[in-house]
């Protein structure tokens, strides 16, 4: 693992090389795990041509050269992170650095200015963009976090019951995800009944379930700081009717036809295109209001981006949900959302990809 984070770190070199600024400030936790291993709630990380340095707190005293001395020189820091991090750059005499402009607070980009005595540049993305491309480890992360999700919701999906509320049945599927050894929830666990699964963020919520009702449940699980993130689709206490059977039909075919033919190579747009298409020609295309998916990683929305204005082609390597919806206000929505590495001779399902409407007796 060690020698992944170096040639992570070698690459990060490799893509400052010629700019305006050879050293980068990394202050974006999940950049600084990917980089060094430290995986504390507080750090700053100077990358030079020729140093990698993190700075942390007394916190951290044990557990940060435990994750990172391998890769890194670790400096534990009583007092300010910030003055401690002035005082090392100004050591190797390093006039001027680029800094993570897409994610730092207006508070801090006044830090980071008065860091150096030249110019703070901003460089968005830069380890975002090499994150995109998902070694061996990662993508067996994400496929571990995708079985935890599976195996959890497998568990709760038969104590389900007509009457009970949403919050109850996310209570019992993050009590489930948490025991198999989820180390977080990556987002808010929603559980949406009714005309509510319309919602597509709906809240989970105090709504009780009614017979006959849609049941949308959307949940992830961590495994090695990476994500699972998926959606499946139930009818709760009877059989189908017509209707849910159709919207789910469509939804289905949609999303199947996507996660088969996604490729690299393929911008973002053309990839949502696949499930867009279909969609629309099922009559639905105004009810699909989000994008078909986002990048899977140490966060849970990552590059690249499918969506109608991402113009990037989405490179070999990456990990992306595909996730079609049919919401239809007033009357319920169906989502199906399946994790999906793009390899290079093409995609392989991390998840389960059983997108069946779940027909739930209680
Ligand atoms: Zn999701
Ligand atoms: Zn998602």
């Amino acid at each position: 693992m060690g020698e992944r984070r170096l040639d992570r770190q070698a690459a990060v070199r490799g893509a400052l090389a010629g700019e305006d600024a050879a050293s980068l400030l990394v202050t974006h936790l999940p950049n600084i795990r990917w980089l060094t291993g430290f995986t504390g709630s507080a750090g700053l990380l100077l990358l030079t041509p020729a140093r990698t340095v993190l700075v942390t707190d007394f916190r951290y005293a044990s557990q940060a050269p435990q994750e990172a001395s391998a890769v890194a020189e670790v400096v534990i820091e009583r007092s300010n992170l910030w003055d401690r991090m002035r005082r090392a750059i100004a050591a190797d005499g390093i006039a001027s650095i680029g800094f993570e402009s897409h994610s730092v607070t207006v508070r801090d980009a006044g830090r980071i200015a008065a860091l150096v005595p030249g110019r703070a540049i901003p460089r968005a993305g830069v380890v975002e963009r090499l994150r995109e491309r998902k070694d061996d480890d990662e993508v067996a992360a994400i496929r571990a976090a995708a079985a935890l999700a599976h195996a959890a919701l497998g568990e709760i999906l038969p104590t389900i019951r007509v009457g009970e509320r949403e919050l109850d049945v996310a209570a019992r599927l993050e009590h489930a995800l948490r025991r198999r050894g989820s180390e977080w929830h990556p987002f808010q666990t929603i559980v949406a009944a009714g005309e509510r699964s319309a919602l597509p963020h709906a809240r989970t919520s105090e709504r009780v379930i009614a017979r006959g009702e849609l049941l949308l449940i959307d949940f992830g699980a961590q495994v090695d700081g990476y994500c699972a993130d998926i959606t499946r689709t139930a009818v709760v206490g009877g059989p189908p009717d017509g209707r849910q059977v159709e919207v789910h039909g469509a939804v289905q075919a949609a999303q199947r036809h996507a996660r088969e033919r996604i490729r690299a190579g393929m911008s973002g747009r053309d990839a949502d295109a696949l499930a867009r298409d279909l969609l629309v020609a099922a009559g639905y295309g105004d009810a699909f209001g989000h994008s078909l998916g986002h990048g899977l990683g140490l966060e849970v929305h990552e590059a690249p981006r499918l969506a109608a204005t991402a113009e990037a082609p989405i490179i070999a390597g990456a990990v992306v949900t595909v996730e079609p919806g049919i919401y239809l206000p007033g009357w319920g929505g169906v989502r199906l959302e399946d994790d999906v590495w793009i390899a290079p001779d093409g995609p392989v399902l991390l998840s389960d990809g059983n997108t069946d409407l779940l027909i739930l007796d209680s």
